[in-house]
């Protein structure tokens, strides 16, 4: 029955592993921790149950603009009208709206500072509600690696509203964040899962070294392991000092003509080499399935790229090997990285000031300094098009908030 509802409201065939489980607590009124990898599709084990029980609001409490206007892009491609949000981004009038006429929605997406302020909350308190949501719920702990001081008041909000039932999800929660969640949020006797996202044919391995140490430990795995092998650096110049470094390797990335990165692909493919040190360019829809291991010399951005580029290894079933190299401080590249993808806050305010004083947009990639080509500027160009000035820099901001703390989740994953 629950197939039904999924086929029907979501398209979906079959559930993901762990989602059934999840869900069959949630439809027995159970307070639920759920810990699922990302990508596992954890809104679906919150947003199901809503029509198949059809009983008041659902609730989800979410630390960021972009990952509710993410949601809500989501549902609403569905074709769902139910949904609706409290955020920095609506008028005074609109929030009002929303809580005058709630019984219209069957979700209702909010940052735990808007469910926070008093007149939101005493109106949510007068309707029925099915279940309150914490999404990414172990930013609710000092021990976690975002805390949100305002995530704190959650329990004493969910009383306010009456104690629906709660459901407390994230992809990370070492146990000392897993007792956290349960006692702040005063879940009671929860629904615990927990699934990794551990392909078991994978061997996994962490490695934490100095940065003096990792070229001489990457030359001793090279030989050491299996091959065919792939080997992740974040960035260009890395991936080819490697390649020149290590003997039977070639490198590929996104720098490359087309013809060069067939011609070694193929040679890849071909086993003519055993060795293919790249960048996260590499493997997209690359169909070799005897891969053997893949070794990270530096971290990715997000822990998803991460189980993506490993799930390259072990195509066939077999045995493999994952191997993550990590030096304190390698976050930094990404981080590198992740600013270079935005324009810097005071180009964005000098972008908008020449702009409103009458120089012409042609002009102003050359004031900033920035290639025409650039995706910065390609960035910033629509900004000024479609928001204002102070849009434009929260949205940055919220943007590379949400990148950081992907990254933090990787970074979890390599400490643990
Ligand atoms: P997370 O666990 O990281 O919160 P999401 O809930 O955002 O993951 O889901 C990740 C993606 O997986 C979404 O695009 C979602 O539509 C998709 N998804 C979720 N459940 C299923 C399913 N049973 N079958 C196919 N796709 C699914
Ligand atoms: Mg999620």
């Amino acid at each position: 029955m629950f197939e039904k509802t999924l086929k029907r409201v979501f398209g979906y065939d079959s559930f993901r592993p762990g989602q059934r489980e999840v869900i069959d607590a949630v439809a027995e009124g159970q307070d639920v921790l759920a810990i699922m990898p990302t990508g596992a599709g954890k809104s679906l084990t919150f947003q199901l149950p809503s029509y198949i029980k059809n009983d008041g609001l659902t609730i989800i409490v979410s630390p960021l603009l972009s990952l509710i206007e993410d949601q809500m892009l989501h549902i609403r491609e569905r074709g769902e009208r139910g949904v609706a949000r409290l955020t920095s981004m609506e008028t005074l009038e609109e929030k009002q709206e929303i809580l005058n006429h709630l019984k219209r929605y069957r979700f209702l997406y909010l940052s735990p500072e808007q469910l926070a302020v008093p007149h939101v909350t005493r109106a949510l308190a007068r309707t029925k509600i099915q279940m309150l949501v914490v999404d990414e719920a172990h930013c609710i702990s000092q021990w976690g690696h975002e805390f949100r001081p305002e995530y704190a008041r959650l329990g004493e909000l969910r009383k306010q509203l009456g104690s629906p039932q709660c459901m407390a999800v994230t992809a990370t929660a070492p146990e000392t964040v897993k007792r956290d969640i349960v006692e702040k949020l005063a879940l009671f006797s929860p629904a615990q899962f927990v699934h990794s996202a551990n392909r078991p044919e994978i061997r996994l391995i962490v490695e934490r070294l100095g940065s003096e140490d990792k070229m001489r430990r990457l030359s001793e795995l090279v030989h050491d392991v299996p091959k065919p092998a792939v080997i992740y650096t974040a960035t260009r110049r890395e991936a080819e000092a490697l390649a020149l470094h290590l003997d039977d390797a070639l490198f590929y990335h996104g720098g490359m003509s087309t013809e060069d990165r067939r011609l070694v692909q193929s040679q890849f493919l071909r086993d003519e080499v055993a060795i293919m040190v790249c960048t996260s360019a590499f493997g997209m829809g690359v169909n070799k399935d005897n891969v053997r291991s893949v070794i990270h010399y530096q971290i990715p951005a997000t822990l998803e790229a991460y189980m993506q580029e490993i799930g390259r290894a072990g195509r066939d079933g077999e045995p493999a090997f994952a191997v993550l190299l990590y030096a304190e401080g390698d976050e930094r590249i990404q981080q590198f990285l992740i600013d270079q993808q935005y324009p810097k806050d005071k180009d964005i305010r000098l972008a908008y000031f020449e702009r409103d004083n009458g120089t012409s947009l042609a002009q102003l990639p050359r004031l900033l300094r920035l290639n025409e080509e650039d995706p910065v500027w390609g960035l910033l160009n629509q900004m000024l098009a479609e928001r204002t000035l102070a849009e434009a820099v929260d949205w940055v901001k919220d943007r590379k908030r949400a990148r950081y703390r992907q990254l933090g989740q990787m970074m979890d994953y390599a400490l643990i």
